[in-house]
């Protein structure tokens, strides 16, 4: 059965994006992180699209999403789980040959003592605590825990050591950001010599390969930027300042859409919708919308949202319920029923863009993607 909005994800828009990220990274090779069911835009769909576009590693936060991602596309790929496991799981992500982050001792007993049971090696990634102070082994057991891997090299395949940086996306965290690559370039440094080891390195996130290119290295973990948008405004604005454009190199990838279920005229005086937060000064016409916060449309969007119908704006009037919304359009009152109304993305000249929708609503690009609901229907356009 047909939801009642439905998100359009652009195949030329994806082309774009993963050929500027490529171009930026030259020798680096890319992961595309596609936790948060590919940032709302859907893992199946997603993939399947990155896969056309040559992309064969992929991270997620969960086995979860590693499964669903081997259903998706052909297996001649590497999967990393960048997050949780629980021991089943581990299990299953040695046979599967899922790569995993391991960031604490229990879990990496746990993956020695299951990779000796599977008679296979798990492919892991050591995950180091470099400043972040989320997870990561320290690195003052930095010479024992090798060690240690070393004894246990026939169990663990070392495919990577990594880290995450806190915050690369604001110039705020400089000192921090800068002290963090410091300690992991040392680590870096001392590990290269050790000859019975031969890995990767990755630290960086989308921000932190724009802001701080040292931080590239081997591989970089790059989400954000696939899907068209840089992660804050702040680095956006430094990357044209620096390249000396006035153009946005990356291209929004979704377009999300619905349509009018309803129009109805109401009398000057009237409150609309739940409550008194709109109040008719004049005779208005309204066109309700099958879409609410259910349906991942912000409440916060309330009094303050904006759609498009018939390439005009109109604005959200009184508070987003969970199945509906209501607009106003009394400056284009010949609006009927079944006519598109877009939610995010260009109908004529003009554009609800992600970020414009989510400054309305208060919430990073990241958040409001996420919230997209999993059963929308999704489909690639050119
Ligand atoms: C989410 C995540 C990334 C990607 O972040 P973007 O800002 O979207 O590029 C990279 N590394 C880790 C560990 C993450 O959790």
């Amino acid at each position: 059965m047909r939801p009642t909005s439905y998100i359009e994800l652009s195949e030329s828009a994806l082309e774009a994006n993963i050929s500027f990220i490529k171009n930026m990274l030259g020798d680096t090779r890319l992961s595309s992180v596609v936790k948060g069911n590919a940032y709302g835009h859907g893992i199946p769909i997603f993939c399947s699209m990155l896969y056309k576009t040559g992309v064969r590693h992929f991270s997620v936060f969960s086995a979860n999403e590693a499964q669903e991602i081997l259903a998706s596309i052909p297996n001649d790929i590497s999967v990393m789980v960048m997050g949780f496991l629980d021991d089943d799981q581990i299990e299953w992500a040695i046979q599967k040959e899922v790569e995993f982050f391991l960031f604490e001792e229990e879990r990496l007993e746990k993956a020695i003592e299951l990779s000796k049971k599977a008679g296979k090696a798990a492919r892991v990634h050591i995950e180091l605590e470099t400043g972040m102070n989320r997870t990561g082994f320290d690195l003052k057991n930095l010479k024992k825990l090798f060690q240690y891997l070393e004894e246990n090299k026939t169990h663990l395949h070392i495919s990577g050591v990594c880290s995450h940086l806190a915050g690369a996306e604001s110039i705020a965290n400089y000192k921090r950001l800068v002290q963090q690559y410091d300690r992991f370039k040392r680590v870096k440094n001392h590990l290269s010599q050790l000859d019975w080891l031969d890995t990767t390195y990755h630290l960086a996130c989308s921000a932190a390969s724009i802001q701080y290119p040292k931080t590239r290295m081997d591989l970089a973990r790059i989400g954000i930027l696939q899907y068209g948008f840089f992660p804050s405004n702040e680095v956006l604005v430094q990357y044209l300042t620096k390249h000396k454009t006035q153009e946005n190199p990356l291209k929004r990838v979704i377009s999300w859409k619905t349509r009018v279920m309803a129009v109805k005229e109401v009398k000057a005086g009237e409150f609309i919708g739940y409550g008194t937060s709109f109040f008719t000064n004049i005779k208005t016409k309204v066109a309700v919308l099958p879409v609410g916060y259910a349906q991942g449309f912000a409440r916060s969007l309330s009094n303050q949202g904006k759609v498009l119908i018939r390439g005009k704006r109109f604005d959200v009037v009184g508070t987003v319920n969970m199945n509906m919304t209501i607009v106003d359009i009394t400056e284009c009152d010949t609006i009927e029923v079944g006519e598109e109304v877009i939610l995010i993305g260009k109908q004529g000249d003009l554009e609800i863009s992600v970020s414009s929708f989510s400054n309305f609503s208060d919430m990073v690009n990241y958040e409001l993607l996420t919230r997209l609901p999993e059963n929308i229907t999704r489909t690639v356009v050119k």
